[in-house]
Formats: C-alpha cells, sequence, structure tokens
C-alpha cells in the first residue's frame, strides 16, 4: 500500500505571487502534486481559467456547499468568500499524491486546527517588500481602489502571522523561489 500524501499549504498576501509559484512547482511531476482548486464567489480575471485557477460559483451554490458540509476550510476575503472542497483532499492523499492548497492565513488556522499534523507542510510566501506587493497588487487589479485598499491592509495583518507557518520562503524571483518549495517538498517526501 502506498503511504499517505502531504498536505501542503502555500499562503501569502494576496499579489504575492502565489498563482505563478503554483503553476511553476505544479510542471514537476515528481513533487506528485495535486492542486485543489478552490471555489469563489469571485468574479473570474482575465487569463483566469474554470476548474483550474477556480471553481467560480454564485453566493447561492457557495451557500449549498457550506450547508451540506463540503468544504474543509472557508473564508471571506475582501468582499468574497473562498473555499476548499474537502472530498477530494481525503481521497487523493490516500491514494499517495501530495496534495496543495492554497488557501489564507484565516483558512491555514482553520486547517491546522482540524486536520491532523502528520504530513501537514505549511509555507508563507513573503513579499521582497511592501512597496513591491502594493505595486504587483495594483498591476493586475480590476477591482477599484477601496477593494485594492482592503487587499493591502489585509496583505499587511497577513505577513504579521507567516510566524505560524513551518516555513517562510521570499518570491524575491519566481524560479529561485519555486525552486526553494521544490526542495522543501522533496525533504518532507523523503523524510515521511
Ligand atoms: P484572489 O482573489 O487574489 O485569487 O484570492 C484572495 C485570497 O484568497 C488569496 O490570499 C488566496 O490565497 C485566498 N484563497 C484562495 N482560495 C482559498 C480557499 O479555498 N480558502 C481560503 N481560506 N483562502 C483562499
Amino acid at each position: 500500500m502506498s503511504k499517505k500524501g502531504l498536505l501542503i499549504i502555500l499562503s501569502g498576501p494576496s499579489g504575492v505571487g502565489k498563482g505563478t509559484i503554483r503553476q511553476e512547482i505544479l510542471k514537476d511531476s515528481s513533487l506528485n502534486l495535486f492542486y485543489s482548486v478552490s471555489l469563489t464567489t469571485r468574479e473570474m480575471r482575465p487569463g483566469e481559467v474554470e476548474g483550474r485557477d477556480y471553481y467560480f460559483v454564485s453566493d447561492e451554490e457557495f451557500d449549498e456547499n457550506l450547508a451540506e458540509g463540503n468544504l474543509l476550510e472557508w473564508n471571506r476575503f475582501v468582499h468574497n468568500r473562498y473555499g476548499t472542497p474537502k472530498n477530494k483532499v481525503e481521497e487523493k492523499r490516500v491514494s499517495g499524491q501530495n496534495v496543495l492548497l492554497e488557501i489564507d492565513v484565516n483558512g491555514t488556522e482553520q486547517v491546522f486546527r482540524n486536520v491532523e499534523k502528520d504530513g501537514l507542510v505549511s509555507i508563507f510566501l513573503m513579499p521582497p517588500s511592501f512597496a513591491e506587493l502594493e505595486a504587483r497588487i495594483r498591476k493586475r487589479s480590476t477591482e477599484p481602489d477601496e477593494v485594492i485598499q482592503e487587499r493591502l491592509s489585509k496583505a499587511a495583518a497577513e505577513m504579521d502571522k507567516a510566524k505560524n507557518y513551518d516555513y517562510v520562503v521570499v518570491n524575491d524571483d519566481i524560479e529561485k523561489a519555486a525552486d526553494k518549495i521544490k526542495a522543501i517538498i522533496h525533504e518532507k517526501m523523503s523524510a515521511e
């Protein structure tokens, strides 16, 4: 029987580049990763793909998933809700795959409370500076200024929680940061 896969949390403030890093590490088949696609009520951004980046759902659909107990964790972020579907996470881990979650700090705290510690790896991706983060958020945003301001103040609060994670990786260079994360996962895979 194969051993149970890891549950890897990749977190960090909005705009730090989690999505880019995630796509980078998913290319490495030696990591045996399954990416857990979240549900969100947010509007799709240009370049995003349904079922790859998120499952884009209505408020009603999100409510149904909550009521049916389908979510491992969920959070309200700025004006939308985001959540991790429960079913696949356990199924894939039992089959031996390593499951990757890209979630915020609040969702991470729920996972810490609700999932056994064994096989759990938490990584916080940190921007090189706050000014750099602000520039990235403004550049990609299609949202109004007040929403950007909320994202920025939330980012500052999230960065305060980095110490709760097993690892903090600074994203000053995508390739280097992705390599560091790959090395962490490889190390954990051989330690388990
Ligand atoms: P964005 O709108 O920038 O895609 O995401 C906003 C924030 O929600 C990011 O910090 C992102 O990591 C987080 N997020 C995405 N999916 C989930 C999820 O399923 N659960 C939680 N708790 N946060 C999520």
